[in-house]
């Protein structure tokens, strides 16, 4: 089964009536044509969803294509420092970044004729593009960013395009900004179908880890992230060498790298001075070996600074995993602490909560089973499609939004 398979398949994960639900709310869009525009087709979690609800919507009957900018490295050298940017870091906003960043968008324009009944841009790489058409339906940004904390001046360059757009979406409340245009909150969804999430046999598990050579002697400490910063591997690194005084475990830190984040391969680099016998770290894109090592592992960590939402956080969860999380952005909403997971602000407390899961398994155990049904309820993909059948039926004449959109869950 797979999205391919269309809405149907999901109802033994969340019941008839919501299937039902979503296929009377799609009929009425039936034949629209939509866009949805990001900027990379693999690795982070805005391709993983993009993947899967573009052929649920075609399934459902709108007519739904996905985009993608492209840019030469300069480019998506300066949108990775506006990303960071836009999650708190400092940055040199000089004239040369905003020139680069204004013409390859312009560039893409030129190439790409967008006359659909909606059109979906995704995070800031591709956000100035609305300036150059003349719009005759609603336009969407849908910022997947944690924007806690905004670097201002860049916050503030973007602002004009952003309030071009008919509606925002963000992925929690407290992402809310100061705009001229409404805004909506979804938390996202994970698709039980995907190769990263799908059944997997003990066996395969086995397989997935033998051909990485991860031995499996002792227990797994695992965060699966994209080689970023903000997902702090190098905290993750401490909080294990700590742990490890007190418990013997090992650590595996897997990550790709995506297309439009020029700084994975220096932070993987970084990581490799921790290797050893029991810190494994390794740089590939295989979704059944991150399913593998989520089903296998006694913890998951993500172990976050900036998180809008992370998909490793609910993607653990949904396999019964005992996640620990850092206590910011999206993953608050993710995990109650105590309940579904743990929530952690230092190393210290990440190696505190690591040595109590290993030494009682049971406790991860009930962990785990509380984190799947939360995920089974709030962050399933047919919420996801619930969510955007929601926002693209309520715009008005003059694209304007009636109020009610958004995310009953989180
Ligand atoms: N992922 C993967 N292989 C990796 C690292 C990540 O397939 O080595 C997937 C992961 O399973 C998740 C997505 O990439 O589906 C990352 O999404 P998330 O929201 O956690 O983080 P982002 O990269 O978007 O910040």
């Amino acid at each position: 089964m797979s999205a391919l398979d269309g809405i149907g398949a999901y109802e033994r994960y969340v019941g008839k009536a919501t299937v039902r639900r979503i296929e009377a709310k799609a009929r009425p869009l039936r034949d629209m044509h939509v866009l949805h525009m990001n900027s990379t087709y693999s690795g982070g979690g805005v391709s993983q969803i993009l993947s899967s609800l573009t052929l649920l919507m075609n399934s459902l009957g709108i007519q739904t294509g996905w985009r993608v900018v492209h840019g030469p490295p300069d480019f998506f050298s300066v949108t990775k420092k506006f990303h960071n940017a836009l999650q708190g870091a400092e940055i040199n906003l000089t004239g040369r970044k905003k020139e680069i960043y204004e013409r390859v968008i312009h560039e893409n324009a030129v190439r790409n004729h967008l006359d659909h009944d909606m059109v979906f841009i995704h995070d800031p790489q591709p956000l100035p593009l609305i300036t150059h058409y003349r719009k005759k339906s609603p336009w969407v940004w849908r910022c997947h960013l944690d924007l806690t904390a905004p670097n201002q001046k860049v916050w503030n360059y973007l602002v004009p395009f952003v309030e071009r757009y008919d509606a925002v979406v963000l992925s929690c409340g407290e992402f809310g900004q100061d705009l001229k245009k409404p805004q909506v909150f979804f938390t996202p969804g994970i698709d039980p179908f995907s190769i990263v999430n799908r059944e997997l046999s003990e066996s395969a598990v086995d397989e997935r880890l033998a051909h990485y050579g991860i031995p499996t002697d002792l227990p797994l400490v695992v965060q699966v992230s994209r080689f970023d910063h903000w997902k702090d591997p190098e905290g993750v690194v401490r909080a294990f060498e700590k742990a490890r005084k007190k418990e013997e475990c090992t650590l595996v830190l897997v990550g790709n790298v995506a297309t439009d984040d020029p700084e994975g391969a220096e932070v993987y680099r970084s990581l490799l001075a921790h290797k050893n016998e029991r810190i494994i770290v390794l740089s590939v894109q295989d979704g059944a070996l991150v399913n593998a090592l989520q089903r296998r592992a006694a913890v998951v960590l993500q172990k976050s600074i900036r998180e809008g939402f992370g998909l490793t956080v609910s993607e653990a969860m949904w396999k019964g995993a005992a996640v620990i999380g850092g206590n910011v952005g999206g993953i608050r909403h993710q995990i109650r602490d105590g309940e579904t997971g743990f929530l952690v602000s230092t190393v210290d407390e990440a190696a505190e909560r690591i040595v109590r899961l290993l030494r009682d398994p049971d406790l991860g155990q009930r962990l785990g089973r509380a984190a799947h049904e939360r995920v089974r309820e709030c962050f399933l993909f047919p919420h996801t499609v619930e969510q955007y059948l929601d926002l693209i039926g309520s715009f008005e004449p003059e694209f304007r939004l009636r109020g009610g959109v958004g995310s009953s869950c989180g």
